[in-house]
């Protein structure tokens, strides 16, 4: 395992307080390490460092800036066995995802620090003698939360696009996956960043955010994690008048319409639903299912959810690992009872397997009515809950009846139909006829309740920017 600290200034510490949390493995229960928590003064000292590190970092030429983010990047994958290692320790997804999670990262810095050479003004002819033109600067000292589904995935999504944009930052890993923030930090500061604008941080999380956020010297707040938690750091942000980053939970419907292949749209979507253990925010979490091909698509998603391989994610051939922590476990045990008792069958699964460690059987809940809370409530999990459909509108109008609009699958073979399913899903990420995976070229994010603000993309690293209108009389 890797040490764990806070990274303050250039500088690893134990913070002020010697106060430490035990961090576990979840698929032992074994301690793995003991994290150091940082104190008020901590994190002044964290925003004073960024203040500095903001005013040295945009600074450096553009070309300097790149070489370093891109050293980093190659710091890192050289480093892919190492991290994902620490990766799976820590959060338990098998050792193939966690080292294909940190390739990923690199790749995605690679494409931030690309994109930031492209982050054009422009100029607006005029018709007299003044010069107007838009530009486009760093925002400044940043504040970033996130959380341990992606240890390495949601942190470098905002470390990524706020040093490409030349922005500082502040942030607030996760307590429970901590060493793989460690570890990307050691990337950056061998690459050569300089001191102050990386700042890695831990703590009680409520009280490192409402701390960092009322700083008047943080420009930005961006969070991943949960809605209810991301509507408390937005009303924060909201009374500073900072603007903020959401990317927040969803509960992703999957259509799969009359005229699509059962099997094949059972195979894939399975696969998105048992990935990480389904602890991803875009997870496939609602399945309608025409009725026409309802029982060969359960048939086809039982037999896949048979074949996960359970376990310790460092052993061979293991396809799920546990939950990240005892909360997902609970909650997983309370939507499968109350689903349940409400009528719907329990098919495969349903509770924790007898061992050590936070493990949940893979399971497939049919025919669930639609008060189960597991209709509404965004399971984060291995659960998997179908339904059937007659009318394709009346399916299109119960994915969109939740408060929330993060990721929508459909699954046909009529380009009418899905023309008609991409118009009509309310969501800010839409798959066609697979379940496709989050890429850093292009924009992710919500819609409705499940956010605002992108990841990825040119849009990612905009929103890290301040747009300035500039107009200039040329005088004598
Ligand atoms: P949670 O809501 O307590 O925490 C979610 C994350 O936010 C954690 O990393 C936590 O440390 C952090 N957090 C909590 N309170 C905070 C605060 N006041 N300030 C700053 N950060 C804070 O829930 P949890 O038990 O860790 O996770 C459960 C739920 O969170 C899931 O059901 C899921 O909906 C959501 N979640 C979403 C994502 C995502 O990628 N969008 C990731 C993890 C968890």
């Amino acid at each position: 395992m890797t040490d764990f600290g806070l990274f303050i200034d250039g500088e690893w510490t134990a913070g002020s307080s010697g106060q430490t949390v035990p961090v576990l493995n979840p698929a032992t229960e074994e301690i793995l390490g003991h994290l150091p928590l940082a104190t008020p003064a901590d994190l002044d000292r964290a925003v004073a460092a960024a203040v500095r590190g903001f005013a040295v970092w945009r600074a450096i030429p553009i070309a300097e800036r790149v070489a370093i983010l891109h050293q980093a990047a190659d710091i890192l994958t050289s480093r892919a066995d190492r991290v994902g290692r620490v990766m799976t320790l820590e959060q338990g997804k098998p050792f193939k995802e966690a080292r294909g999670e940190v390739a990923r990262v690199a790749n995605a810095l690679r494409w931030d620090a690309d994109d930031a050479r492209r982050a054009y003004g422009r100029i607006i002819p005029t018709a007299d003698d003044t010069v107007l033109s838009v530009r486009h600067e760093p925002v400044g000292p940043v504040a970033a939360f996130t959380p341990w589904n992606f240890p390495a995935g949601s942190p470098m999504r905002k470390i990524a696009a706020a040093l490409s944009a030349g922005c500082s930052i502040v942030i607030k890993a996760s307590e429970e996956t901590p060493g793989t923030a460690c570890e990307l930090v050691r990337c950056f500061t061998e690459a050569g960043v300089p001191a102050g604008v990386l700042n890695l941080v831990f703590g009680d999380p409520a009280e490192v955010s409402r701390h960092l956020i009322a700083q008047p010297e943080i420009r930005l707040v961006a969070f991943t994690g949960s809605i209810p938690v991301g509507k408390l750091l937005a009303a924060h942000a909201g009374s500073e008048m900072k603007p903020c980053l959401m990317e927040l939970g969803g509960h992703a419907p999957v259509i799969v319409c009359a005229d699509a292949d059962p099997v094949v749209a059972a195979r894939k979507a399975a696969f998105a639903k048992f990935v990480n253990a389904g602890q991803v925010c875009t997870s496939p979490s609602r399945f309608l299912v025409h009725e026409d091909v309802y029982d060969e698509f359960v048939t086809e998603f039982v037999a896949a959810a048979d074949r996960v391989r359970v376990g310790d994610g460092l052993d061979d051939g293991v396809t799920m690992g546990p939950l990240a922590n005892p909360r997902r476990l609970k909650a997983m045990e309370e939507l499968v009872t109350d689903a349940v008792s409400r009528g719907a069958n329990l098919v495969r699964g349903g509770e924790r397997i007898d061992r050590a460690g936070f493990f949940f059987a893979p399971t497939v809940l049919t025919d669930v009515p639609a008060d189960a809370r597991v209709m509404t409530e965004e399971p984060f999990g291995p659960i998997a809950p179908i339904v059937s459909f007659r009318d394709l509108d009346d399916a299109i109008d119960i994915a969109n009846s939740l408060p929330y609009g993060l990721a929508a699958y459909g699954f046909t073979r009529s380009s009418a139909t899905a023309e008609k399913l991409i118009r009509r899903f309310e969501a800010g990420i839409l798959s066609i006829n697979h379940c496709g995976g989050s890429v850093h070229e292009a924009p992710s994010g919500g819609v409705k309740q499940s956010g605002y603000g992108k990841e990825g993309g040119p849009e990612g690293l905009e929103g890290y920017l301040v747009t300035k209108r500039v107009s200039h009389l040329l005088v004598d």
